[in-house]
């Protein structure tokens, strides 16, 4: 029966390539036609086990990178599932500015495939999306993060929390800026409105795009303050570029 439902579905509504629209077949296995496919770069060791940022190498060893090797971090670990370029970007630029919310809930269905892959799950007691400022959202009619977010949610099982994080100072957009401005920028813009609902709980915290990461170290030290026991990074896509030099978008 359910069968039957979702053929009449793929007749009324096909499904189609998440980042170029064209009309996908039965047998794609996720949501990009093959010429899509071969735009993403999944991220692949060697890469650092701690930020995740991959290194230029096709081969060799993970190993600490430069920054964690000098700097604490105050999440255990961050992942992502491919870099922010080509399909990917994309994808995310139709899901997030064009209010393409389907290809929202697709994304994050690949998320959760990545992360299933990698972690168990069953270590995560809350996931946690990466708030936006209420006049964002207003603007905006929703939090793409939260869509991500509630895809893994209900594929683990795991309570969603998109309350007890909140941000509460509105900020430019970050594009164009360096790294030290992001820090600068993001610096006592979140707060922990609940921090009964963090405290001593392992928290997974999801966005659409690590940039420099500014954002999610900031969220995550907030929810640390907030005695969380452990945090974790998940994003889907993660902007490629050298340590040491400034980010181009
Ligand atoms: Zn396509
Ligand atoms: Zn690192």
């Amino acid at each position: 029966m359910k069968e039957i439902l979702t053929g009449i579905a793929d007749l009324i509504f096909p499904p189609r390539c998440a980042a170029c629209d064209d009309l996908l077949k039965r047998h794609d296995p996720l949501p990009f036609c093959p010429s899509c496919l071969n735009g993403i770069h999944f991220i692949r060791s060697p890469l650092c086990p701690r930020c995740g940022i991959p290194f230029p190498a096709a081969e060799g060893e993970d190993h600490l990178c430069g920054d964690c090797l000098t700097m604490e971090s105050p999440y255990a670990v961050a992942r992502s599932v491919g870099r922010y370029e080509e399909t990917l970007l994309t994808a995310i630029h139709r899901f997030k500015y064009r209010g393409k919310t389907g290809i929202g809930e697709m994304l994050g269905g690949i998320m959760a495939d990545f992360a299933g892959g990698i972690w168990d799950m069953e270590a995560f007691e809350r996931i946690v999306p990466v708030p936006l400022h209420r006049k964002r959202l207003r603007e905006r009619g929703f939090n793409q993060a939260v869509i991500l977010a509630q895809k893994l949610s209900k594929r683990f099982d795991i309570p969603l929390d998109f309350t007890s994080l909140q941000r509460e100072v509105f900020t430019p957009p970050q594009v164009g800026l360096g790294r030290e401005a992001r820090s600068a920028n993001v610096h006592g813009v979140f707060a922990v409105r609940h921090p009964e609902r963090i405290a001593g709980r392992r928290i997974l915290l999801v966005d659409d795009v690590f940039t420099t990461g500014s954002t999610l170290a900031e969220c995550a030290r907030v929810l640390i303050r907030a005695r969380a026991e452990a945090v974790a990074v998940l994003t889907l896509a993660r902007a490629v570029y050298d340590q040491g030099k400034e980010p181009d978008g």
